[in-house]
């Protein structure tokens, strides 16, 4: 599993150039393309750190795998 994005929740914080979840994660496992935000899964160590910076709340990570 990874960090899930619901695309219908987000609004794009900080506008497409900077988004919290990207500056967030410390694997860069999030990424922009088509001015979404996407996860690279196996990238991904499900640590919540993009869930816990977004406004939205529009980022659920599997609860049995957050690491704190
Ligand atoms: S859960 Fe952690 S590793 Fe996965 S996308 Fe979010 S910040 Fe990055
Ligand atoms: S932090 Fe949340 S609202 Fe901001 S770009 Fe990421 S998913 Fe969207």
């Amino acid at each position: 599993m990874a960090a899930q994005i619901d695309p219908e929740k987000c609004t794009m914080c900080g506008g497409i150039s900077r988004p919290l979840c990207v500056e967030a994660c410390p694997d860069s496992a999030i990424r922009l393309q088509d001015d979404r935000v996407v996860v690279t899964e196996f990238l991904c160590e499900d640590c919540n750190e993009c869930g816990c910076v977004c406004p939205d709340k529009a980022i659920s990570v599997p609860l049995a795998k957050v690491t704190f």
